[in-house]
């Protein structure tokens, strides 16, 4: 299974191009099987992940959240992927170790998104309950930074995942991960990523990465 872990859609994500009928149709058009809308601080509800799904049917859709943690008096952002989940609880929760254990009793698998894309590593990494995994390659997370991901994960004993954190189109089809084990549920992906049943996969193609 082709799986994208990182999506926004304009619907919920300010900085998103696309909407999500767009995203979709491109997911599919890539051949990916599996995708999780992970919006900036906002939530689909499974009502209306449901109504995509129906007009989507070539693709899973799950739905999950990419969470905004701020710290240092404000200075610095960290944020976080939380897959599967439609529980608005976790944007009232502002202690990392409290959002990946909330997480964790709920067996949504985290993600520490693009770990060194700000100053040094991330705040998620420095919590005293570590999150499942951290991201790699995304065309957020240059070649280098997913490097230091790599260093880290093999400390750390996190697995690292590739992923497009796309806000366009036109992003899709980078970097992604690939499984055999096909899964039916968030619960099982989370299975799958911590057992590591997965591979890293890049576009053949070399293509610039940003401000095409
Ligand atoms: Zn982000
Ligand atoms: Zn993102």
């Amino acid at each position: 299974m082709k799986v994208e872990l990182h999506c926004h859609t304009s619907r919920f994500s300010l900085c998103a191009v696309n909407t999500p009928d767009e995203m979709l149709a491109r997911l599919v058009e890539e051949k990916y099987d599996a995708v999780f809308l992970t919006e900036h601080d906002a939530l689909w509800s499974p009502q209306d992940i449901a109504f995509m799904q129906k007009r989507h049917p070539k693709i899973k859709i799950f739905p999950g959240l990419e969470l905004t943690h701020h710290h240092d008096e404000g200075e610095g952002i960290s944020h976080i992927l939380i897959l599967g989940t439609t529980d608005a609880s976790f944007l009232f929760i502002t202690d990392p170790e409290a959002i990946i254990a909330h997480a964790k009793k709920s067996d949504c698998l985290t993600i520490v998104a693009h770990p060194y894309r700000w100053t040094g590593a991330d705040e998620f990494l420095k919590s005293s309950t570590l999150p499942d995994a951290m991201e790699g390659l995304t065309p957020n997370h240059s070649p280098r930074n997913a490097v230091l991901a790599h260093q880290a994960g093999k400390q750390l004993s996190l697995p690292i995942v590739n992923t497009s954190d796309a806000h366009a189109a036109k992003f899709i089809g980078r970097y992604w991960i690939e499984t055999n084990i096909d899964f039916e549920t968030p619960q099982q992906l989370r299975e799958i990523i911590v057992a590591r049943e997965y591979k890293n996969r890049v576009m053949a193609k070399k293509q610039p990465l940003l401000n095409e």
